[in-house]
């Protein structure tokens, strides 16, 4: 058994995201070595392809192929068994007096030494819209006297979104151009997006497939999902304004998001469950909860202009979702639409209950009429060309804290 272990023979720092609890997966490179299966602890990465060749991941049944690959795809298809028992074995490797200390300068690689790459191959990537709260904020500024859709509280809102152009966490993009039309404007007009945004968010990852045909139930939704990771939905809003009727969202999203490089399984997670809001209409028999519980996560969200500080202009946490991701995938699955090992499934803008916790700057700064000042002075309604913008989440708990890293991007001006 590996629960009482809670030391490695590893220096891991006190207030890291990555102590031995935690064995997030993702995929690294050197340029010396070329994509692998990656862990963390700590500030070092533990390359288990290395790890594999040596011989110490066998009796898993996980080919030591999957550990050579340049996604995580292959190693989640093995499936949720496998998972939990490599997860497993690799507490046992870290802990202290361990065999596979004297091995160190074979498997583990400085975090600094090492290029994080894309994690998975994404097939489907869907947005939901799942916070109460941003829902709120954003129908009061569209429609003030009628700001909640008659949906929204029967069925978690959501939409088909672009997967090719999900990248990972230090990948800069362009400012995206496009059309929009101001309100005192006749005509649309054309250029680069002057409110470039941010949308707080998390994203789950598929672990299972699913036939056409099948439906998950809110019962069963677990056992379909591999973990974790923080996600940044990018949104030029005034794009978004012009186009999004009637059919949702565009060009104004489909640019660029950005997730975390690592994910955090299910079972990392599972010290940290806690009681989503309450539901206060009725749902139909399908989308009802029995028990279920979702995530104490803390999110936070930094603005960092070129050659500044960080600036924290958000607090808020996973536990805020109306629509738990049970809820989620069953409504996701019940017309039959199938999953896929590696579909996204990112949760929506999570805004909290207080105006420190709103989750994209269209919400801090209410529309531009409450311009947020950064510690240089300078002001923002939306953001600034060479912006970085970085996110972080972390669950914390008696003394233990799992955590994310960070999704970071910076904004460049407009090809
Ligand atoms: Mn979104």
């Amino acid at each position: 058994m590996t629960a009482h272990i809670t030391k490695s023979w590893i220096q891991v720092p006190s207030n890291s995201d990555f102590p031995i609890q935690n064995i997030p997966f993702g995929i690294g490179q050197t340029a010396d070595i070329p994509p692998f299966v990656c862990t963390r602890i700590g500030n070092s990465v533990v390359d288990l392809h290395a790890l594999s060749e040596l011989g110490f991941l066998e009796g898993l049944g996980i080919d030591a192929d999957v550990f050579a690959q340049s996604t995580l795809n292959a190693l989640i298809a093995c499936g949720k068994k496998a998972h939990q028992q490599l997860r497993m074995r690799l507490i046992e490797l870290l802990a202290e007096d361990s065999a596979i200390a004297e091995h160190e300068s074979s498997i583990m690689l400085p975090i600094s030494h090492v290029q994080m790459l894309m994690p998975i191959q994404i097939g489907n990537y869907t947005d939901f819209y799942s916070s109460l709260e941003h829902a709120m904020n954003v129908g009061k500024m569209l429609r003030p006297d009628n700001p909640l859709m008659p949906n929204w509280k029967h069925l978690p809102v959501g939409y088909h979104g672009r997967a090719s152009s999900i990248v990972v966490s230090g990948q800069n993009f362009h400012r995206p151009k496009g059309q929009f039309k101001p309100d005192d404007a006749a005509m649309p007009l054309f250029g680069a997006s002057k409110q470039m945004d941010f949308e707080l968010e998390m994203g789950f990852v598929i672990g299972k497939e699913t036939a056409l045909g099948e439906s998950v139930s809110v019962e069963r939704a677990e056992e379909y999902i591999f973990g974790f990771l923080v996600f940044n939905d990018w949104s030029a809003r005034d794009l978004q304004k012009w186009e999004y009727v009637p059919l949702g969202p565009f060009l104004g999203k489909n640019f660029a998001s950005t997730v975390s490089p690592w994910v955090v399984t299910m079972e990392a997670l599972e010290p940290f469950r806690t009681n989503a809001p309450m539901q206060d209409v009725q749902v139909l028999p399908y989308l009802e909860r029995t028990n279920q519980k979702t995530f104490d996560i803390q999110l936070e969200v930094f603005i960092k202009p070129e050659n500044g500080a960080e600036n924290k202009v958000c607090t808020s946490n996973y536990k805020y979702l109306y629509w738990t991701f049970h809820q989620q995938l069953a409504h996701h699955t019940i017309n039959g639409c199938n999953l896929k090992v590696g579909d996204l499934y990112a949760s929506g803008t999570i805004s909290g209950p207080t105006p420190n916790a709103f989750g994209s700057m269209l919400e801090l700064a209410w529309r531009g009429t409450k311009p947020l000042t950064l510690a240089d002075g300078t002001q923002r309604s939306f953001l600034q060309d060479n912006d970085t913008v970085i996110m972080r989440a972390f669950a914390e708990k008696d003394g233990l804290r799992i955590g994310f890293g960070e999704a970071s991007a910076k904004v460049l001006p407009t090809l």
